[in-house]
């Protein structure tokens, strides 16, 4: 789309904006023939015409912005490269950052309180499913609970809930599962529901087929090489056919946990 350039440039651009407020850089560049640096140039006058306005350069998306409406989110929205880019978003600013439910950066209170507790407890990090199985299944209910009552105020909130609810409800699944291989003792194959949690809720299989060898040898992905022997050890002697010990004696078990001493070791790269 080209523009007739009737009067100043710089008006024209000005106009231009303020008619198509958060149009591609790329957009203007066309519709007035100028370079990129032209461009800036014009704009570089053109700052100092807008009044009360704000034109700002959002370099992530080659955008330039004109919040021309306080009455209104301050928030943009993608509207597609042939309308123009972006445009200034419609709905009712409801937060105190001037912006709508989908814009804001509001945080409900409630869940900042609830990520510091959970930073308290697991330490600063970005919180997997292994870094809360250090804690109780209690303390993993609990937290469960807490989350689950907390309600979402801005869709930022509601995004943040519901990573952190996946990342403990797996968490819980883990513990409860070492909690239910506890009391049935360690004759036990994976309960198929908790394989097929680990899978679907799989982001890097390859990780999550790790995390497999580890429950069958019943350790914690951080467990040393020494623990991780050990425990070998102790179920190959329960599970060994020639074993005495072995009431429970099993070839198939038998390779299934040599498969994930070897898997582990080679993952580790411990030798
Ligand atoms: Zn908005």
């Amino acid at each position: 789309m080209a523009v007739q350039v009737d009067m100043n440039l710089e008006e024209a651009v000005l106009q231009f904006i303020l008619e198509n407020p958060g149009s591609l850089k790329s957009v203007i560049s066309e519709a007035f023939r100028l370079s990129d640096y032209r461009l800036h140039r014009v704009f570089r006058h053109i700052n100092r015409e807008l009044d009360g306005c704000c034109l700002r350069h959002d370099a992530t998306n080659g955008v330039w912005v004109v919040n021309i409406d306080s009455g209104m989110c301050l928030g943009h929205e993608w509207v597609g490269a042939g309308n123009g880019g972006f445009r200034q978003c419609h709905e009712k600013p409801l937060f105190s950052d001037g912006r709508c439910y989908k814009h804001s950066e509001f945080e409900n209170p409630e869940l900042t309180a609830f990520k510091r507790r959970l930073t308290y407890l697991i330490g600063p990090c970005d919180p997997n499913p292994w870094h809360l199985t250090q804690l109780s299944l209690d303390a993993v209910e609990e937290l469960f609970q807490t989350l689950r009552r907390i309600s979402p105020m801005t869709q930022k909130d509601f995004d943040e809930r519901i990573r952190l609810l996946k990342v403990i409800i797996s968490a819980r699944a883990w513990l409860k599962w070492k909690d239910l291989m506890r009391q049935r003792g360690a004759g036990n194959r994976i309960p198929p529901e908790f394989e097929q949690r680990h899978r679907s809720s799989s982001v890097n299989t390859f990780e999550y087929s790790i995390r497999k060898y580890y429950v069958i040898l019943e350790i914690s992905p951080d467990s040393t090489k020494e623990e991780a022997l050990r425990a070998w050890k102790r179920l190959a002697k329960l599970y060994h056919p020639d074993s005495s010990a072995g009431k429970a004696s099993d070839e198939e078990k038998m390779k299934e946990i040599n498969y994930a001493k070897d898997r582990i070791f080679r993952f580790r790269r411990w030798d």
